[in-house]
This record gives C-alpha cells, sequence and structure tokens, in this order.
C-alpha cells in the first residue's frame, strides 16, 4: 500500500490503529455475527455504542452535569440554521463575530429566522479581544468559529459574554486542546475533522437552552427531540457513531486531551518556526491567533505553489492545497497526523527551498 501523510482539512485522518480495529471488527461486531452497519439501532449492542461514546466525550472534555451531549446529523451547516430556530425568538437579537467564511456561513442563516448584529473583524489574519461591553445585554447569545478552518486563526482566549450565552463552532478544533465546557452556553462540531468520518454532528447544549423552540420548529431541527430520545429519535449514523467511540477510546489512551494538546502544540510549533524563519514560505496569521490545526502557508509566487504542490502529492503529502478563496497551500494536522508526518513535511519544504 502506498504510504501517504494526508494533510485534508476534513474529511480528514483518522488514527491508524482506529481503522485497523474498524477493520478487524467489520464483518462480526463483538460476536453479533454481523456489522456494526447491519445492527438496529434500536439493539443493545447499538445502544452500548452510542451510550460509550458519550460518556467519553464527557470524560474527556469534563463535560459538567448541566449539559447535554447529542448526536445529529446535517454536518455543522445545519447547526447555522438550528441554532437561531431555537434560541432566536421573535423580536429578540443574537451577534455573531465573523472571523471567516464559516462564520460568514453561519451569520446567513441565522439572519433568514431573526435579527442579527455582526462584529466584523478588521482582517481575516487576527481576531481581537472582546468583553461583555461589546455585547447588548438583551442579546440571545453570541456565535463564534472558535477555530477557523479556512484562514487558518483561532480565538486566543474566548469572548467574556457575561451572561449570554456563548456558542461556539468549534468543527476544525474540538478536542485539540483544553476547554472549559461551562464557559459556553452551546458547543458544536462536524466530526469529520478531530472526531471521525463525516456523517455525524455533536452538540454540547447547556440544558436550560433546550426547550425554548418556537412551535412551528421542524422536529428534527428542534434539539428537545434529541434530548428526549437519546439522539434516537429517527435513525442516527450508526457507523460514524461507532467510529468517533474508537476515535475517543483512542484520544483516552493516547493522553486525553491534554497529551493531544501537548503533541498537536508541537507538531504546529515545528511547523511555523520552520515557515517563519524561511525565505520562500509564508504564514500572514498574526502570532497569538495561530491554529494549532489548520496552517496556511503561500511561497513567493503561484507559480511556485503549483510546482510545490505537485511535488509534495509525488512525495506522498496529499490534501495540501489551501482554500480556493485564500490559495497557496495548508497543512491541516489534526490530532491524528502523527509528528512523523509533520517532521517529514518540513524537512521535504526545506529541501525544495534549498532547490529554488
Ligand atoms: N464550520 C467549520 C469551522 C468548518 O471547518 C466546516 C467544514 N469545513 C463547517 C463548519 C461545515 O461543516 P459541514 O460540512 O459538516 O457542514
Amino acid at each position: 500500500m502506498k504510504t501517504v501523510y494526508n494533510f485534508s482539512a476534513g474529511p480528514a485522518v483518522l488514527p491508524k490503529s482506529v481503522l485497523e480495529k474498524v477493520q478487524q471488527e467489520l464483518l462480526d461486531y463483538e460476536g453479533t455475527g454481523m456489522s456494526v452497519m447491519e445492527l438496529s439501532h434500536r439493539s443493545a449492542p447499538f445502544q452500548q455504542i452510542i451510550e460509550g461514546a458519550e460518556a467519553l466525550l464527557r470524560e474527556l472534555l469534563s463535560i459538567p452535569e448541566d449539559y447535554h451531549v447529542l448526536f445529529m446529523q446535517g454536518g455543522a451547516s445545519l447547526q447555522f440554521s438550528m441554532i437561531p430556530l431555537n434560541l432566536l425568538g421573535p423580536g429578540q437579537t443574537a451577534e455573531y463575530i465573523l472571523t471567516g467564511s464559516w462564520s460568514d456561513k453561519a451569520v446567513k442563516e441565522a439572519d433568514k429566522v431573526g435579527e442579527v448584529r455582526t462584529h466584523k473583524v478588521e482582517t481575516q489574519t487576527a481576531i481581537p479581544s472582546y468583553s461583555a461591553k461589546d455585547f447588548s445585554e438583551n442579546a440571545q447569545y453570541v456565535h463564534i468559529t472558535s477555530n477557523n478552518t479556512i484562514e487558518g486563526t483561532r480565538f486566543n482566549g474566548y469572548p467574556e459574554t457575561g451572561d449570554i450565552p456563548l456558542v461556539a463552532d468549534m468543527s476544525s478544533h474540538i478536542l485539540s486542546e483544553k476547554l472549559d465546557v461551562s464557559r459556553f452556553g452551546l458547543i458544536y462540531a462536524g466530526a469529520q475533522k478531530n472526531l471521525g468520518p463525516s456523517g455525524v454532528t455533536v452538540a454540547i447544549i447547556r440544558k436550560d437552552l433546550v426547550g425554548n423552540a418556537p412551535d412551528h420548529c421542524p422536529v428534527l431541527l428542534n434539539y428537545e427531540t434529541y434530548v428526549k430520545h437519546g439522539s434516537l429519535f429517527n435513525t442516527p449514523p450508526t457507523f460514524a457513531i461507532y467510529v468517533l467511540k474508537l476515535v475517543l477510546e483512542w484520544v483516552k489512551e493516547n493522553g486525553g486531551v491534554e497529551g493531544m494538546e501537548a503533541r498537536n502544540q508541537e507538531k504546529a510549533d515545528l511547523l511555523y518556526s520552520y515557515i517563519d524563519q524561511s525565505g520562500l514560505f509564508h504564514n500572514p496569521v498574526r502570532e497569538e491567533n495561530r491554529s494549532l490545526m489548520n496552517i496556511p502557508f503561500t511561497a513567493t509566487d503561484d507559480e511556485i505553489n503549483a510546482r510545490f504542490l505537485k511535488e509534495a502529492k509525488e512525495a506522498g503529502f496529499e490534501f495540501l492545497k489551501g482554500h480556493r478563496s485564500v490559495g497557496g497551500m495548508r497543512a491541516s494536522i489534526y490530532n491524528a497526523m502523527p509528528l512523523e508526518g509533520v517532521k517529514e513535511l518540513v524537512e521535504f519544504m526545506k529541501n525544495f527551498e534549498k532547490k529554488q
């Protein structure tokens, strides 16, 4: 089999040991004589999987008792609609901090549902600090994209919002570093970067924020439906939830969130420190807002970018092309990217630079 390092922004690299376990269990899940894909979602073995996944996530993030953990479909993009449908009533206002493409998409959906007030950052290469005085006291919630997958930025310290619930799209960095869940009203993430395969979306929601959706809210867009039915109102993405549970077990075996953070910091430091002293490559993000997960970089011109991408692919470094809105390259180095992958990428970049 061809050996590659996968730097995709998502769906993204999964731990090899998880894939091996999936392979091992594929035809016979724990003596059931069938694969997980064939098990009823109402069966005892699947019940154990979904409950196990929730328990592990609660343990890894020390999720307080007054929060629900929900497994849904529709990706983070459906959360853009569900959040205002559930939390933004008539005559009420929500505030959105716009730090990049994904927050722009989130606010577009909220705008269809109710009143929004936006805070646009001056440049997409930095995120300022915010405090309660930046927000109107009666805002229903403040929405942020805590890690900007395309721009390669992240908040350095979360906004102080006082009593206003803070809602965060953590799709591209959940479980990558320590997190105080109690600072948030709602955290959500599509699984396909740090949690597992695509198809399942996780939300961690404070209990008092559930149950306020209007009567006309479609049943599957109402958080209360998932709470009442243990995320089993209708058929959930069973296979994706199974793999997610295996990924959470892998995180636990590898030092938990602290272990992930230490390794992620080491990987990111390695790449940023090389880029910063390079005469060829450049990362535009202000140091304190640099993402640990998504690192965009460009060479001095487009011809070199194209040549770099071509040679990198030939050498087994996959999906390094930057998002079309930013250009250049982007290395997504999620939890499952081994340190070795980043070391080899940096070596490859050094050698490429020498040849110019
Ligand atoms: N938010 C962020 C921060 C993302 O990175 C992405 C996917 N790249 C999305 C939302 C959209 O996620 P999905 O495709 O699961 O709807």
